[in-house]
């Protein structure tokens, strides 16, 4: 009996405390794309990948030329376990039909995840865009096959659509790896922001999005990064600050959240060059390094 009961107290102690550090040396972040939807920012559209004992293992949007980068990147598909959308939008879902043709020529067995927002009156649901992908009435229906129906790997996607009406949604990976999504003001978009939990690190994307619901502190609660879009400069028009947010702002939520690194994406052609006065902006309320990113930069964590 006393055995049991100290078998009992050591898998308590490991599942709480085996990961009560973040174990910096496995994980780090990849910006695929820092860009907007412009053509002439030269970047790629917003994508970006988190590494696992150096393989990618969680994607975030896909945006238009993100794949090319993905290559560069030297990542392997088959090792990516979900793919986890902000909204659909171009510029952060024109490219995951690349990741799906490439299914063809790999060896692909394990089912992929796809998650992104349930649809509202304007956008489509995960499950949706899926399918208007990739069913036989879709725009690509000969994929259908390489997914679903190729007999010698054959693979799912296994799509969810996340909740706009909870507050909060979590969903295990594996032992190691947990989303997590919360819904987020993109206009009248339906959009979420995720934080990635792994192996005790946090990782935390805004997606676009003003912060009428002010639900990004909490969810990028001690991150070890927040990526967070720069689109808008501090001084812009009503139209743009109802779907994003300006620096200040970030700042304000960077400090909340009490995160150790900042990093700004999806620069866009209103943001380049201003790179100052956003700093400036940001340093009004928050101490911690702030990174401007690049397609294909990796940060450590
Ligand atoms: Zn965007």
């Amino acid at each position: 009996m006393r055995k049991i009961a100290a078998l009992f107290i050591v898998l308590i102690l490991f599942t709480s405390t085996s990961y009560a550090q973040c174990q910096k040396q496995r994980v780090s972040l990849q910006v695929l794309g820092s860009g907007g939807p412009e053509l002439n920012d030269k970047r790629a559209s917003s994508s970006y990948l988190v590494w696992l004992d150096g393989k990618a293992v969680v994607m975030i949007d896909a945006g238009g030329g993100s794949s090319y980068n993905f290559e560069k990147s030297g990542a392997n598909f088959n090792d990516i376990k979900a793919v986890a959308f902000t909204h659909f939008h171009v510029d952060h879902s024109a490219d995951f039909s690349e990741y799906i043709k490439y299914s063809y020529f790999s060896s692909r067995k394990e089912d992929l995840l796809v998650y992104g927002p349930a649809g509202n009156t304007v956008m489509p649901s995960a499950t949706e865009f899926v399918n208007a992908l990739f069913k036989k009435d879709g725009a690509y229906p000969y994929l259908n096959n390489n997914i679903n129906l190729k007999s010698n790997n054959p693979y799912h996607i296994k799509t969810t659509d996340v909740s706009l009406e909870k507050k909060r949604s979590e969903f295990k990976l594996n032992k190691d790896i947990a989303l997590t999504a919360v819904p987020v003001h993109h206009g009248p978009l339906a959009a979420v922001a995720w934080r990635v939990d792994l192996v005790g690190c946090a990782i935390t994307f805004s997606g676009d999005m003003s912060n009428k619901y002010n639900s990004l502190a909490g969810l990028a609660m001690n991150s070890d990064i927040l990526v967070a879009h720069n689109a808008v400069p501090e001084i812009t028009n009503r139209f743009a600050l109802n779907l994003h947010m300006p620096p200040s702002e970030i700042g304000k939520i960077a400090n909340n959240a009490k995160v150790k690194k900042l990093v700004l994406s999806h620069r866009m052609n209103r943001t380049l060059g201003k790179e100052d006065e956003t700093l400036g902006y940001i340093s009004k309320s928050y101490a911690g390094a702030v990174k401007f990113s690049n397609d294909l930069d990796e940060y450590s964590l």
